[in-house]
């Protein structure tokens, strides 16, 4: 036959500046592409093969990847299903492009979309190189191999030559800019990326082995992918040693990963994959963005947002679904029906791995909960199905590190923390060692205090007193503890005007000048073995606070000076004779009792201390001060 020259049949004037163009930064998926192509026809045979419609010898279908710095070539070899003159005809010079056509057309606007999403398959050939051959040879009987041959324009040559074997070679000239894929190292990264799983052998150079302290090249083709790789497996063939050793390789170097889920559906789609629970040792740890998504043992990519719920986005593993569209942009991944199912799937099987642990091993379940707990609450907080089941195995920690789940808790404190209104209060510190005093003050009192020092705790314990009925979440420095829990009114202790503004000047004119922080002043009659004086701060202004500095349009309460209660008790010794001592005395004579008594900023600074409100000079001079009278009492 005589070379034949045609024209590619694209609408498009030329496909391939586009090509080039919106496919630039996502040149190297041209290996996944080709590849993929070549397991494909190699799949194709072998299901041929086994439906008796092709009765050859299938002989080794190992898939050969070469490159030839000096020609400047990379070769693609398949011993797959090949293809006559008129499939190229058809497969390549006709459908390829019109598909392209149709999804450049609609996405011409969201390059995004077009770049690493969506292979143009073949054709992606040509964001890398100037000339691409096809020399291929059907193994349908009678035809004969045929070379196409196309340098990046429309046009392109067909031709009959001689092939001694059945299959496919794709043949790349790299172009001036992409030399770097002539580089063994680099072809080697794209392999291990993309190819890694792939269900064909691929050999890419000879399998090397050291003699006489040098590496050399033995005649053993060097394998660079795991054909059958565990997520692909009978979960019932599997030790969880061969879990393990699986998350090892995906990330190496990491700990041991806490339990993992083998997903395995059939119908309504077809999803695979192994999801693990990464040990999350401090919040410093959370990665996003490790799961990795497959399609037919394809590597797609390491971003799975919008195909699983965000806060599954936390965990390891390996998803692989043909039914995930890819050729769409992310935008439009979540509004897609398969997707929405899989990703709903996927939350169930996680929470019955979840719940199943807590029913059966729930020591187990404890011990691993400060890793989990951070993936349990994110889940919780934004996905309503997954609140719903987790409610009952989410776990509150007490500071004396007991576990609880919502129902004990609040079998727990229900007799002692319900307050005059019927109000449940659950009462938590964010610092076991900062807020220490309080916590000691409400357990003296017999109350249970949580541990609230995870990065989202005061979050969930925001959405738990929606849940909950009739519910409060305090945390323990918010208020004296006798206000805490109120079981009856603590009266404001009632001062005539002219002792309050005494008692303001002894007590008010101790305070530090602290940049953007305000204190109010309270006097209480309140037990005299109460602390004299306590700093305390309002739960629901430290809370607008947290959250303005957590997100943007609450930067209102974000201006706001903190504010602090200080709240003075009437009935203690110390304060009861303050309050004799400046009676219907004159703004002079009360300066004067304030100087000649240092106690009295002594106990204002031992209750800011208690607060980590004392810094800085303020501190300096307490210390000094204590040292002083120290001395001066021997
Ligand atoms: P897709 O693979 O998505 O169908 P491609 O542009 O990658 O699109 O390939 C177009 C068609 O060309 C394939 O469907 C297949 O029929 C044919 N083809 C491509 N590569 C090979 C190959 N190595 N062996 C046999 N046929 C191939």
């Amino acid at each position: 036959m005589e070379e034949k020259k045609g024209h590619i049949g694209v609408t498009t004037d030329n496909i391939f500046p586009i090509i080039k163009k919106f496919l630039y930064s996502d040149h190297e998926i041209f290996l996944r592409e080709l590849v993929s192509n070549a397991v494909d026809a190699t799949q194709k045979l072998k299901t041929l093969s086994s439906l008796g419609e092709f009765k050859g010898e299938l002989g080794d279908l190992t898939i050969h990847l070469s490159v030839d710095k000096d020609k400047g070539t990379i070769t693609i070899s398949d011993h797959g299903i090949g293809m006559t003159e008129e499939e190229i005809d058809k497969y390549i010079n006709q459908i390829a492009l019109s598909s392209a056509n149709e999804f450049l057309d609609k996405y011409k606007n969201d390059a995004n979309a077009i770049i690493g999403h969506f292979g143009l398959g073949f054709y992606s050939a040509f964001m890398v190189s100037k000339r691409v051959e096809i020399v291929t040879q059907s193994f349908k009987e009678g035809s004969h191999a045929v070379k196409w041959s196309c340098e990046g324009t429309p046009e392109f040559t067909i031709s009959q030559v001689e092939k001694d074997q059945r299959g496919t070679d794709i043949i790349l000239y790299i172009d001036d800019e992409n030399k770097n894929f002539l580089e063994k190292a680099e072809i080697e990264r794209l392999l291990k990326k993309y190819c890694r799983f792939l269900p064909v052998p691929i050999a890419f150079g000879k399998k090397t082995e050291w003699k006489d302290g040098k590496s050399e090249e033995t005649d053993e083709d060097n394998i660079i992918n795991d054909t059958t790789p565990l997520w692909t497996r009978k979960p019932a063939d599997l030790t969880d040693e061969d879990y393990k050793k699986f998350y090892q390789d995906l990330y190496p170097f990491t700990d041991e990963p806490l339990f993992w889920i083998h997903l395995n559906v059939d119908y309504p789609f077809k999803l695979t994959g192994i999801l693990y629970f990464p040990k999350i040792k401090s919040n410093v740890d959370l990665h996003k963005n490790k799961i990795q998504l497959y399609s037919n043992q394809v590597f797609i990519t390491d971003s799975v947002e919008n195909i699983v719920p965000e806060f599954l986005t936390l965990l390891h593993g390996v998803i692989d679904s043909p039914d995930i569209p890819l050729n769409v942009s992310r935008s439009y991944l979540q509004s897609d029906h398969n997707v929405k199912k899989i990703s709903g799937h996927i939350t169930k099987k996680v929470a019955d791995r979840l719940e199943d642990i807590f029913k059966n091993d729930r020591p187990q379940f404890e011990e691993k909960w400060d890793s989990l707990k951070v993936f349990i609450e994110y889940g919780m907080l934004t996905d309503e199905k997954f609140y719903d089941r987790a409610q009952k195995f989410c776990l509150l920690k007490n500071t004396d590190n007991k576990s609880f789940t919502f129902e004990e808790y609040k079998t727990l404190i229900s007799s002692n923390q319900t307050d005059k209104d019927g109000t449940l209060v659950y009462l938590y510190t964010s610092d076991k060692n900062e807020q220490y005093p309080y916590i000691s003050a409400a357990k003296d009192k017999g109350y249970d205090v949580l541990l609230f020092d995870g990065q989202l705790d005061v979050h969930l314990a925001g959405m738990l007193e929606g849940k909950f009925e009739k519910s409060r979440f305090v945390r323990v420095d918010s208020d004296i503890v006798d206000n805490l829990i109120r079981k009856d009114d603590v009266e404001d202790v009632k001062l005539e005007d002219k002792q309050k503004e005494n008692l303001d000047g002894v007590f008010k004119s101790q305070l530090p000048a602290i940049e953007k922080v305000e204190f109010n002043i309270e006097y209480k009659s309140l037990n005299e073995n109460v602390q004299p004086i306590q700093i305390v701060q309002n739960e629901y202004m430290r809370r607008m606070k947290e959250m303005s500095a957590m997100q943007t349009g609450f930067s209102f309460y974000g201006e706001m000076p903190d504010t602090f209660t200080m709240v003075v008790n009437t009935n203690h010794p110390v304060i009861k004779n303050v309050m004799s001592e400046v009676e219907g005395k004159d703004k002079a004579d009360v300066d004067k009792f304030v100087i000649e008594n240092p106690v009295l900023k002594q106990l204002v600074d031992l209750a800011l201390l208690s607060n980590n409100l004392l810094k800085g000079e303020s501190l300096n001079n307490f210390i000094k001060r204590s040292t002083e009278m120290i001395t001066s009492s021997k």
